[in-house]
């Protein structure tokens, strides 16, 4: 069929449609984001092994929306699934909150490669030991997106940040002494806090302490103008 599309992607997610029809969100290389529509998705393990599992890395056989934005799922091959998700509740979690920043972030035909790396590279560290960190990865997505938080200059004048900072994610991220009183949502930071984000891209550092996570938080729910639902789990599991 003319205009047919064959990529590799990786499931962001996926809603039951019917009786035996599903619709998946994918995460592409060279088309940002699609939703298809997959026709006997339930039913059919030949054309659709595994059932379009998310979190996993398929390549899929598309035909273009006629209307809309729906292209129309023939086939999908299962490149990789992801044992750890079944087997571990932690490993669940992340990758949940991991393809759902992955769908805030992406948009539909605007391709981000650096964004659909990142996932991948995420979500495969996840079947390994030691696994990935998950606020490294937040901060990569966020970046591929062009909007990581400011962290080393003030997101108003551009001036140097002082012994005491402030944060205002609706400013992109810390503001001087100079330029805090003047922005509505900013809090106090810590340097500790911050040097513990800006050193998060070195492969080496550990986990975030609790205030750096928040703070990452504040300025990942801003960009996606909400809060994130799978971020329930990650807190239950105080992992958040
Ligand atoms: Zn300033």
């Amino acid at each position: 069929m003319s205009g047919e599309l064959v990529t590799d992607a990786v499931v962001l997610r996926r809603l039951d449609y019917g009786e035996s029809d599903r619709v998946v969100w994918l995460l592409t290389e060279a088309r940002g984001r699609l939703s298809a529509f997959a026709p006997g998705a339930r039913a059919s393990r030949r054309r659709f092994p595994g059932g379009i599992e998310p979190f996993s890395f398929v390549r899929a056989r598309l035909s273009p929306p006629r209307r809309g934005e729906l292209w129309r799922l023939a086939e999908l091959d299962l490149l990789e699934p992801r044992p750890s998700v079944r087997q571990s509740l932690e490993c669940f979690a992340q990758a949940s909150v991991a393809c759902e920043i992955a769908t805030d972030l992406s948009r539909e035909a605007d391709p981000v490669p650096e964004l659909y790396q990142t996932l991948l590279r995420f979500l495969r560290g996840l079947d390994r030991t030691p696994g990935p960190s998950l606020f490294r990865h937040l901060l990569e997505a966020l970046s591929a997106s062009g909007v990581a938080p400011r962290l080393t200059s003030c997101g108003c004048c551009g001036g140097p940040i002082g012994a005491q900072a402030s944060f205002d994610p609706a400013e992109g991220g810390v503001l001087c002494d100079g330029c805090a009183p003047r922005a509505a949502s900013a809090v106090r930071v810590s340097g500790r806090a911050l040097g513990a984000l800006s050193s998060l891209e070195d492969p080496g550092t550990d986990e975030p302490i609790p205030e750096a996570r928040a703070l990452l938080w504040r300025h990942l729910e801003q960009q996606t103008g909400r809060r994130l639902a799978s971020r329930k789990l990650l807190e239950e599991l105080g992992l958040g």
